[in-house]
């Protein structure tokens, strides 16, 4: 059902504070940086191997990820785990009575078709599914 990791998402307050460290220090690569408007952000891919660190900095503060800061600081935010037929996937987990945040996917960065599983329902780690067009 899952084929990788496709990416770890990290709450910052500020992608120009934070991108020297992974760029300059750790050596990675800066894939592009996109703002999506419907969810208050910006966000910065970058590539580490096959998986991608997806920094997300708020651009207002009724943005979730704004309200998620002011809560628990910056840091890990989600998991996403790359996978197909995101619509049936999220059937079957609703079918094992697993908790959604979306129940019909939504449009994320890079154009990936995206759903979150409430933390309740995974030991309060927010899962995000994420599908791909290749
Ligand atoms: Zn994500």
């Amino acid at each position: 059902m899952i084929k990788k990791i496709d990416h770890i998402g990290i709450a910052v307050s500020s992608l120009e504070k934070i991108l020297p460290f992974y760029i300059d220090i750790i050596q990675l690569e800066l894939l592009h940086i996109e703002e999506v408007e419907s969810e208050g952000v910006r966000i910065a891919f970058i590539a580490a191997g096959e998986t991608k660190i997806e920094l997300i900095e708020p651009i207002n503060e009724e943005s979730a990820v704004a309200r998620y800061i002011r809560k628990f600081g910056e840091g890990m935010h989600h998991i996403a785990f790359a996978v197909d037929s995101i619509e049936k996937r999220i059937e079957d987990i609703n079918a094992k009575g697993i908790r959604m945040l979306n129940s019909q996917p939504k449009s994320g960065a890079g154009g990936a078709a995206v759903a979150f599983m409430h933390p309740h329902s995974t030991g309060r780690v927010l899962v995000e599914l994420c599908e791909r067009k290749e």
